[in-house]
């Protein structure tokens, strides 16, 4: 016989998922309604809205899939790639080798422009592979590569895709509510998220975003979206809301009370201080970190605040740093992933977990964790050196 599921109480301070804002848990508590509702179509009209404020768009086609990141990814790819497409795809960490999955699945054709794991990419070569593939139609890339820390200079990446004539696609799962995002600004065609990292809502949800030029692509296709579920001509019936919703899939009703409330509670602190809250913290842990002696992988200029990738000391058993941060101190950190198993913890600072009580706290939990290992940190010039920052 099975009974009630009580969770530990965890920090969330990996990869993602990050700490739901209690105000979320709330709201995924409350009665569900029908789908179709006209309260619930309301909602839906307001998360619509909370999006494109937190995407810094004006795309209409701008709704959350009713699925994880991995689905707005799908989305992407889905609607933009034809059989025959080419895109070049950037690859400097797990999730740009996701892209070359989506795209060859899709029927296209991939030109990898690959780089190290934890180093940025460089504009000037996916210059010459656009240069080299004027057939291309769509370049990718990933905005907050989570798998290293990296983050992409996505204006310039954007600029370059509009010089070569091709759709952009950007991957801010890691990025969306956590560090400068504009796709408008920048013009991005067809961005996707999801709802667990820098947005602090459970994960299952993936918003995503299309500009004009995007849609007409859908538009024009000759050949049909290979999903039925992911095409945007069909799902749109039921985001749009102007022609009246037709059934689609069943939402999920309260996955979606609760990212509503994650948007509304980024818009009563407004973007750009959840930005540059999450830079102050990113700044305080890099510093204590450093007053350690624990070395970052990724040079500063490159870096992402929301994930800090932590080089493991020679000698320190990397698993069991993490098992002993959960186990006493309740505290997830991150592995390292693909090539960089073994030699980095993934620090996250994401939304609701991006705050100063989580910074100490994993300060307390690594420094117990290696000493353990007989390895001796300064907890106390650490605390100092985070306190200083956070002033
Ligand atoms: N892209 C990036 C950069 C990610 O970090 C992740 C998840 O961590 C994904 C895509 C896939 O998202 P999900 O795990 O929600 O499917």
């Amino acid at each position: 016989m099975i009974k009630s599921f009580y969770p530990p109480l965890r920090t969330l301070m990996g990869p993602g998922p990050s700490d739901v804002h209690p105000r979320v848990l709330e709201a995924l508590a409350r009665p569900t309604v029908g789908h179709l509702d006209p309260a619930f179509q309301q909602l839906m009209e307001e998360i619509k809205l909370g999006l494109r404020y937190a995407f810094k768009t004006e795309n209409s086609l701008t709704y959350p899939v009713s699925a994880p990141g991995s689905a707005g990814m799908e989305t992407c790819f889905a609607n933009l790639v034809a059989p025959g497409t080419e895109v070049v795809v950037c690859r400097n960490g797990a999730f740009g080798g996701r892209m070359q999955e989506n795209v060859v699945r899709a029927g296209g054709k991939a030109i990898m422009v690959d780089f190290e794991w934890g180093t940025a990419i460089d504009p000037n070569q996916v210059e010459d592979a656009l240069k080299a593939n004027p057939n291309a139609s769509v370049l990718a890339f990933v905005h907050a590569e989570t798998s290293t820390g990296v983050k992409a200079d996505a204006a310039t990446l954007a600029d370059l895709a509009r010089k070569y004539d091709c759709l952009t696609i950007m991957d801010c799962v890691t990025s969306l509510g956590g560090s400068e995002l504009e796709l408008d600004k920048w013009g991005i065609d067809a961005a996707y998220s999801g709802s667990q990292k820098c947005l602090s809502a459970p994960p299952g949800l993936s918003p995503v975003s299309f500009s004009s030029r995007a849609a007409e692509f859908v538009k024009s296709r000759e050949t049909k979206v290979q999903s039925w579920f992911l095409d945007l001509s069909l799902v749109m019936d039921y985001w749009d809301g102007t022609g009246g919703r037709t059934y689609h899939h069943t939402a999920p009703v309260n996955a979606l009370y609760g990212l509503h409330e994650a948007l509304v509670i980024l818009s009563e602190e407004g973007i750009d201080n959840a930005w540059a809250r999450h830079e102050k913290m990113h700044t305080a842990l890099v510093a204590g970190l450093g007053a350690m002696g624990l070395e970052m992988l990724v040079n500063p200029e490159d870096r992402l605040n929301q994930l800090n990738t932590v080089k493991v000391p020679d000698g320190v058993d990397e698993a069991a740093v993490r098992t002993h941060a959960l186990k006493h101190f309740n505290l997830e950190i991150g592995a390292g992933l693909g090539s960089l198993a073994g030699k980095v913890w993934r620090i996250g600072l994401m939304g609701h977990a991006a705050k100063r009580e989580n910074i100490t706290l994993c300060m307390a939990a690594l420094s117990s964790a290696l000493a353990e290992q007989q390895v001796k940190v300064d907890l106390n010039a650490s605390y100092d050196a985070v306190m200083q920052k956070l002033q």
